[in-house]
This record gives structure tokens, C-alpha cells and sequence, in this order.
């Protein structure tokens, strides 16, 4: 049996979205207010996806373009980052 204090970090069951989601217990609200999918804070497929709640503006989605664009983002991205940490750190 696992004993729980206020401070605990257990997983959540929302009775709107049905998605799970960890939240302490001290910030647990007794209704469904603070849930992060119903709030948009979180994404859960099928429930507030793009596709789910803007199908009509999903539809004109590039899939692949969409793609390429994020993966060439992040990859100038980690570059950067790599680059200014090399750089720092031989300046130190
Ligand atoms: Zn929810």
C-alpha cells in the first residue's frame, strides 16, 4: 500500500477529456478546472488537436512542409546552441 502526502505527484483521471494528467494533490481542485487538456495548456489527440477542432483549417495543413520547416528550425536551433557552447567554453 503507497502513502501519499499533500506534496505527492499522482496522475489524474479528467472526467471532460478522459486524458491523465500529474498534478500534486495540493493542487488538485475537487471539479475538473484545472485539468491541462480542457484548458489548452496540454495537447491531447483527438480531444484538442487542430485537426479535431479546426478540421476545415487542418485540411489546408502541409504536412510535409510543415514538417521540413520545424525539423530545419530546430536543427539552426541545436546548431546555434552547439556552436555558441563550443565558443564560450574555449573562451574560458
Ligand atoms: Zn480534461
Amino acid at each position: 500500500m503507497a502513502y501519499y502526502n499533500r506534496q505527492s505527484l499522482v496522475l489524474w483521471n479528467c472526467q471532460e477529456c478522459h486524458g491523465t494528467y500529474p498534478m500534486k494533490i495540493s493542487d488538485k481542485t475537487p471539479d475538473n478546472t484545472d485539468c491541462p487538456y480542457c484548458n489548452n495548456i496540454k495537447l491531447l489527440p483527438a480531444f484538442n488537436d487542430l485537426r479535431t477542432v479546426y478540421p476545415e483549417l487542418a485540411a489546408k495543413w502541409s504536412e510535409n512542409k510543415n514538417f521540413f520547416y520545424f525539423y530545419s528550425i530546430s536543427l539552426s536551433c541545436t546548431l546555434f546552441l552547439a556552436l555558441r557552447r563550443r565558443s564560450s567554453s574555449s573562451a574560458a
